[in-house]
């Protein structure tokens, strides 16, 4: 399994654009998701192309709340793939193109390893099995790390987590994690980093972070 950063407020290298807003590619055994489409679909289509990820490989999107920053690009890269499937918080409105868009309220898994906390607040975030653990992708944290962990924990183990964390500051729940990537709108990174230097991986588009293969 594998995931690479395509949006993110910030950049590892010229060539790729950094902007506000987070979106990122996973590929698992046996689907390719885009998790959120960051804040511009122009600038999501250059990085991916930058990147050598092309829209038709992806098999679905998912999309962790409705804010502009990840689904800003949603339109542009149903565009460019529109047999795309789209999984959704169950509230979430305006998706206008004949795709496959399916709405999830409670927790759930929808493939194989992959697995949905389901609409918590108006967010939620993805979850997919690594050979040690689960790997936790969250879009901005609205709900609360905390809480987000707790729901997912009924299907394994946290052993990553990734993605934009907002204000969340009860560093504490990190302690049986063991990679930290805090992306996006992560407000106390450095603090994050301070206490746990030996966990924490920078964030920003083109980070690749390889996991071993799906548990069986
Ligand atoms: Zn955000
Ligand atoms: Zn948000």
């Amino acid at each position: 399994m594998r995931i690479t950063i395509v949006y993110d407020n910030n950049t590892l290298e010229a060539g790729l654009t950094a902007d506000w807003g987070w979106s990122c590619f996973i590929e698992t055994a046996q689907r390719n998701i885009l998790f959120d489409t960051g804040g511009n679909g122009k600038i999501l289509l250059e990085n991916l192309r930058f990147l050598n990820i092309d829209p038709v490989s992806v098999d679905d999107v998912v999309i962790s709340h409705p804010d502009f920053d990840h689904i800003g690009g949603l339109s542009a890269f149903l565009n460019s793939n529109p047999d795309a499937v789209v999984h959704v918080p169950r509230s979430f409105r305006g998706i206008r193109y004949p795709n496959k868009v399916h709405h999830y309220k409670t927790p759930v898994q929808i493939y194989p390893g992959v697995f949905l906390t389901g609409e918590m607040g108006r967010e939620q975030s993805m979850a997919v099995n690594s050979a040690n653990g689960l790997v936790l992708i969250i879009g901005c944290g609205h709900p609360g790390v905390g809480n987000i962990m707790d729901v997912i924990s009924q299907f394994g183990k946290v052993y990553a987590v990734i993605g934009g964390l907002h204000g969340f500051d009860n560093f504490e729940v990190f302690k049986g994690v063991h990679l930290i990537c805090p992306a996006h709108c992560t407000k106390h990174k450095d603090d994050i980093k301070k206490m746990y230097p030996e966990k924490c991986i920078e964030g920003g588009v083109g980070r690749v972070i390889e996991f071993d293969g799906t548990r069986k």
